[in-house]
């Protein structure tokens, strides 16, 4: 059987790694030492697994979509991480880093934020956990997420703004970076997504698998099958889809689909499809697909929506999709539009714009009828309501 699992160096074949400044291969060691003894002593599974249950709300609803499954003649199950506090997926990994933060005896944290979910649900679990937390974001990014902006100042987190290049997701991650590298050893880095130097993309994939962990119970119970036939879940980092493919990377007979953002369109140019038109190169501190501009430089990415608008994927992906176990479709902004009102009429559920993207994938493909679908609805839209009520008009 394929092993998709990263090895000691970091790597999922090609793709990882850690590609850093000596100023941080210091406090990457650190961590790399310590992450998996940490994550699997009872004491933080003890205290991760009682605020998963009892603050965050877990285990959210496997929810079977009848309207939608009699749309698409099929059985189509939505996996609610919207309904998490805090809105998305974001806050199951803010928690579980924030954890290891204090384990390691860390006294501040740093992290980069897009849509602001990572950074509203970090700026939580600090405020929880009395650490100071200062966020980057892209100043593009702030003024179409602004209740985020308002949540973070209200938790307490200091926000950056950032007013490089596009302004957006890249960029913060780019200052992020630069201040964890000046800062001195007692600041704690959480990263929003599967992305990074080695160790982040595997802790953030175990931190996020409490998804697909609880999809396998779920659907025993609903269905007497622990398997689906498809899982489809939207990509920026891969945070989100790790966590719904990870306890099923070895079922071979469930096949893993990613809704990657299309954009304006591929071959406009204004696109994020990192999958789509990527190539190896590193990014972030590890090896993986990036979208290139014409001169070879890291593309400036666009998509509507602000948490997809990345122009890399996390190195475990980047893997499974080159060894084909894993496949992806790119889904246009208006695409993805279409997909959340069919979802707001039929479901009477508003999911994020990241989200939408997952649902968009499913008139593009072609089921049977008794054929099993969970798609991961990542985080709700009451950020992007302004977004979509701009699109009716
Ligand atoms: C951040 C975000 C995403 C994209 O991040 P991944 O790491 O790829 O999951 C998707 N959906 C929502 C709701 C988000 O907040």
């Amino acid at each position: 059987m394929m092993n998709y699992n990263v090895d000691e160096n970091g790597f999922y074949g090609e793709f990882g790694g850690s590609f850093v400044s000596n100023s941080l291969r210091e406090s990457l060691e650190e961590l790399k030492l310590n992450y998996l003894r940490i994550i699997e002593s009872e004491d933080f599974q003890t205290e991760f697994g009682y605020l998963l249950k009892h603050y965050v709300g877990r285990p959210s609803p496997l929810y079977e979509a009848s309207n939608l499954s009699e749309k698409f003649n099929a059985r189509i199950f939505l996996k609610r991480e919207d309904l998490n506090f805090t809105g998305a997926h974001k806050i199951n990994n803010s928690l579980g880093q924030v954890l290891i933060a204090k384990r390691l005896h860390k006294k501040r944290v740093i992290c980069e934020t897009g849509a602001g979910q990572h950074g509203v649900a970090t700026a939580t679990a600090c405020a929880l956990m009395k650490m100071p937390c200062r966020v980057y974001m892209g100043e593009a990014d702030i003024k179409r997420q602004f209740p985020n902006v308002c949540r973070m100042k209200m938790l307490g987190a200091e926000v950056c703004p950032v007013k490089t290049g596009t302004m957006t997701l890249n960029e913060a991650v780019n200052a992020a970076l630069a201040d964890w590298e000046k800062s001195s050893s007692d600041v704690f880095y959480v990263m929003g997504s599967a992305v990074g130097p080695h160790p982040y993309p595997d802790m953030v994939a175990r931190l996020q698998s409490i998804i697909s962990k609880e999809i396998k119970q779920q659907l025993v119970e609903q269905t007497g099958r622990n398997c689906p036939d498809y899982i489809v879940a939207c990509v920026g980092g891969g945070s989100n889809a790790m966590g719904a493919f990870y306890h099923f990377l070895d079922e071979c007979h469930t096949k893993l689909v990613l809704a990657e953002a299309g954009g304006k369109g591929c071959d406009t140019g204004m696109t994020a499809a990192t999958v789509q038109s990527g190539t190896a190169d590193v990014l972030h501190g590890s090896r993986t697909l990036v979208l290139h501009d014409k001169d070879g430089g890291v593309a400036d990415t666009y998509s509507i929506s602000a948490g997809l608008n990345y122009p890399g994927i996390g190195p475990a992906l980047a893997n499974l999709v080159k060894k084909g176990r894993v496949s992806a479709y790119p889904v246009n902004d208006d695409e993805a539009m279409c997909a959340a009102f069919e979802l707001a009429r039929l479901e009477g559920i508003i999911p994020a714009i990241e989200s939408a993207h997952a649902l968009a994938v499913l008139p593009k493909m072609k089921f049977k009828k008794d054929d099993i679908i969970v798609v991961n609805v990542s985080g709700r839209g009451d950020k992007d309501l302004e977004t979509y009520l701009r699109f009716v008009d």
